[in-house]
């Protein structure tokens, strides 16, 4: 059986529609348009561009953006198959783009091309993370203290970029309005003031996790928006007495602080040489800590007796060669020294 052929009402061509051919079907039907004015609002300060009530951060160049924006203009006929795209911009005014876009696809069979121009016109507006920053807004404030004494300046080196990690990666994750207000080093310690809770919760986890301590949470009311009432928060860090590295009088004997867990505290027995682990409590006597330690070499190993130069005064001295440190003429080590008591540590 044939196919029966027709002949088009428009062209007089032939065709195997019944009504007009598809090269004439496809002529008529606009197949691409473009809206031909796009405004896009953009932050000023961080670049952040706007889409309907939302902000978001972008990290293209204007004219990438231009270009993707002028895409978006495009509205393309559901029939069109092996749509491509190409286009170029430049910037007539300062706040002005213009896109050309050249489009090709297939309608019915038959190759479409078209030239199209979309103006991208940017109006400035400050964002919602900008305007909280400018207008000195926060939600809360973290209080870094230590027990018994203040932060040192490790543990508030820590702290800051404890607190600028976190708020990184909560603008890379997408979380605008969680960001660091102001980080103030006054002599008790360290202040943080923050913009929202989340990102409060976060920055403490991680300060206890790392320095050990307790955070305890003070909330105040504040005030209301959109009928829900706004909290501020007082976090208060309170690092441990003792840090890693403090060497500590227990009951006549001497431990190294090897880390400090909630309520417990893993130590190196300074007479032993072995780990141990013991409760924390605020009565042991902190000596010094293993950072401070001098190094002093054997001069001679008499019995269960090392002879040393004592670092201070550079009097011979004997002290007991301790099974755990593998003494032998020549070899170093380093001690710390109770002033207290006036005994010297060995340390390792
Ligand atoms: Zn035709
Ligand atoms: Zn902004």
């Amino acid at each position: 059986m044939n196919i029966q052929e027709n002949f088009c009402p428009k062209c007089g061509g032939p065709t195997k529609n019944d009504g007009i051919c598809n090269k004439c079907l496809a002529e008529s039907i606009k197949w691409i348009v473009a809206e031909p004015r796009v405004v896009c609002v953009f932050c000023p300060t961080c670049g952040s561009i706007k889409q309907g009530n939302t902000w978001s951060d972008t990290t293209l160049e204007r004219d990438v953006l231009a270009e993707e924006l002028a895409i978006g203009a495009l509205n393309v006929h559901p029939d069109v198959q092996d749509l491509r795209l190409s286009g170029s911009s430049y910037e007539p005014s300062p706040n002005r783009t213009k896109c050309m876009i050249h489009a090709e696809g297939t309608l019915y069979g038959i190759p479409m091309k078209e030239d199209l121009a979309v103006l991208i016109a940017w109006k400035k507006e400050q964002c919602d993370r900008c305007s909280r920053l400018s207008g000195g807004y926060y939600e809360g404030v973290i209080q870094v203290r230590a027990t018994d004494r203040t932060p040192d300046t490790h543990e508030r080196g820590r702290v800051e970029s404890i607190a600028t990690s976190v708020e990184d990666n909560l603008i890379e994750s997408g979380e605008r309005l969680s960001f660091v207000s102001r980080i103030d080093n006054i002599k008790d310690g360290v202040d943080i003031v923050i913009s929202s809770h989340h990102i409060g919760d976060l920055i403490t986890k991680q300060i206890t996790s790392e320095l050990g301590g307790k955070t305890t949470r003070h909330p105040k009311l504040f005030g209301e928006r959109d009928g829900k009432k706004i909290y501020r928060i007082t976090y208060l860090v309170r690092l441990p007495r003792y840090r890693r590295g403090d060497v500590i009088e227990v009951g006549n004997r001497y431990y190294e602080v090897r880390s400090v867990e909630s309520g417990t505290l893993k130590v190196f027995d300074l007479q032993e040489g072995i780990m141990n682990v013991i409760r924390e409590d605020d009565s042991y006597r902190i000596v010094g800590n293993v950072r401070d330690a001098q190094y002093v070499t054997v001069s001679f190993i008499d019995g269960d007796m090392a002879g040393i130069l004592d670092p201070d005064t550079f009097m011979p001295i004997s002290i007991p060669a301790l099974a755990w440190l593998h003494l032998a003429e020549g070899s170093e080590f380093r001690i710390l020294r109770d002033r207290e008591n006036d005994r010297i540590i060995p340390v390792g």
